[in-house]
């Protein structure tokens, strides 16, 4: 899908205003007060969210070869020297916006207000970003990683490989292939693979350049490309990341959904680390099959629009639950990977026009049907290991979920999340609720969810959805609702017992 390169780069780019101690070196530019402040470009009306934009107060400035550098109050003299040297050295290969804002907690990009850098990036990232910032078309950001890194020659700052380490490195990291922008950044990446990225990239560079110039890069389009990338056996996926902004560092464009990751998303369930690199694709990819299997089930082909998926800090959005959908403007909110794949499904049966009465079943149903997260959110849950705020163990659950475990690891042995069946550990789980009726209200959604499979699976979709849209008024083939309602009871109880 076409990439709207401008909404990216006006999206949300806030800043945290860090104070440091008082500087140990005097800089070596000359600095002055600036008496303007400037405001991030956080686009927080837009996003309901979205954090509010914070003001940032850069208060000295330097002039120097016709750009303007403002840098946050703060910055070391020897930061803020690297920072202005790194530019000074990409300079010769890139166009550099007037004004340049140095300061540490962002990532370097480009937005309205000018170019942000963080001067503990790499020149070579540095450049790189005002390469892709440059270029119309949306090449993988390996492309100008490399031409760069070849261009600034000695002065590069990673390590070079020999051929043999490189392709033992490409082995251990096959995704380096892929040429993505996260790769080629400190955020998610071991020093290993990021440097595997960069050798990776420089030989592609090497290959683009005995062809071409740098200004070449700026109007080139996928074929004038493709011969460098087939020449290094380059491998294109079918998502692209751009380069992030302070707010997002991490953004995936899928064809579906596009991902924005908050710079200080932590996921409010398990520490599995979301942001690495093949962790973060797996987790796309499952996403993409998860609509491409659920969406005819509802009579459509995908999305017939783009999902705005924002995954942040618990307590950051102004949201009360784990996940959250915004049908009026494609967009869902999540403070934890598990809950996606419910999410999606909000918005595969609006559009399908089969919102009902069993609907928030449905959605957790097919979410763990396709989704491992979702599976791992149930694992969580029932083995009374989550950190959800969301998840409350009264002392009557703990005791199902207790007896529920039992009654698995009697059915399968040792549970670890590996041989973990969300199916089983519900239907379980269910099981003993139906048992403890005298607490009607604890497991309704996990008998929502075996009620769903069950008339799904003996009955197909359109008895599902009769019974979803007229719940108890149903009337199927001589049946009611309870007819269906004991059916599933007794099936619960046979499987189980
Ligand atoms: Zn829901």
């Amino acid at each position: 899908m076409r990439v709207n390169k401008n909404f990216l780069r006006t999206l949300c780019a806030i800043f945290v205003l860090a104070i440091f101690s008082v500087t140990a070196c005097a800089p070596k530019y000359d600095a002055e007060k600036c008496e303007t402040p400037i405001r991030g470009s956080g686009d927080s009306d837009k996003y309901f969210y979205c954090p509010k934009d914070r003001p940032l107060n850069f208060n000295r400035v330097i002039e120097e070869s016709g750009t303007t550098f403002y840098y946050e109050n703060g910055l070391s003299g020897r930061k803020i020297d690297r920072g202005v040297d790194a530019i000074k050295r990409v300079q010769a290969f890139c166009d550099v916006p007037q004004t340049v804002f140095l300061l540490e907690d962002t990532v370097t990009h480009v937005n309205g207000n000018g170019l942000w850098v963080n001067p503990n990036d790499n020149t070579e990232l540095i450049g790189a970003v005002l390469l892709e910032n440059a270029s119309e078309a949306e090449f993988p950001f390996g492309i100008f990683a490399g031409v760069i890194a070849v261009l600034l020659g000695e002065e590069k700052e990673f390590t070079e490989y020999s051929e043999s380490r490189l392709e033992s490195s490409l082995e251990e990291y096959p995704y380096v292939k892929e040429l993505q922008y996260p790769l080629y950044t400190a955020r998610g990446t071991t020093k290993n693979e990021r440097e595997t990225a960069w050798n990776f990239a420089y030989l592609l560079g090497e290959k683009y350049l005995s062809k071409h110039t740098v200004n070449d890069l700026k109007n080139a389009t996928k074929e004038d490309i493709s011969f460098a990338l087939e020449a290094v056996d380059a491998i294109l996926p079918d998502y692209y990341f751009p380069v992030g902004d302070s707010e997002y560092p991490i953004q995936i464009i899928a064809e579906n959904i596009h991902y924005f990751f908050a710079h200080n998303f932590e996921d409010c369930e398990f520490n599995d680390d979301l942001l690495k690199y093949p962790v973060l694709t797996t987790f796309v990819s499952e996403n993409e099959t998860l609509i491409d299997e659920v969406s005819p089930i509802y009579g459509l082909h995908g999305l017939p629009k783009s999902i705005d998926a924002f995954f942040g800090k618990r307590g950051e959005y102004n949201i009360a639950t784990t996940g959250y959908s915004d049908m009026r403007r494609n967009a869902i909110a999540c403070y934890t990977a598990g809950i996606f794949g419910h999410e999606i499904v909000h918005h595969i049966a609006y559009w399908g026009g089969n919102d009902g009465y069993f609907q928030e079943a449905i959605c957790s149903y097919f979410g763990i049907k396709y989704s491992y997260y979702a599976r791992h959110r149930e694992y969580l849950d029932y083995t009374l290991q989550t950190k959800n705020r969301d998840v409350v163990y009264t002392d009557d659950v703990i005791e199902i979920l207790k007896d529920a475990r039992d009654l698995y690891n009697k059915r399968f042995g040792k549970s670890s999340m590996s041989d973990f069946n969300a199916e089983t550990w519900l239907q379980f789980g269910t099981y003993l609720y139906n048992k403890n009726s005298e607490h009607p209200t604890i497991g309704v959604l996990a008998q929502g969810i075996t009620m769903v499979q069950y008339i799904y699976e003996t009955y197909g979709w359109d008895v599902l959805m009769e019974i979803n849209r007229s719940y108890k008024d149903a009337q199927i083939d001589g049946k009611t609702y309870y007819d269906f309602e004991n059916e599933w009871a007794k099936w619960i109880e046979e499987l189980c017992s």
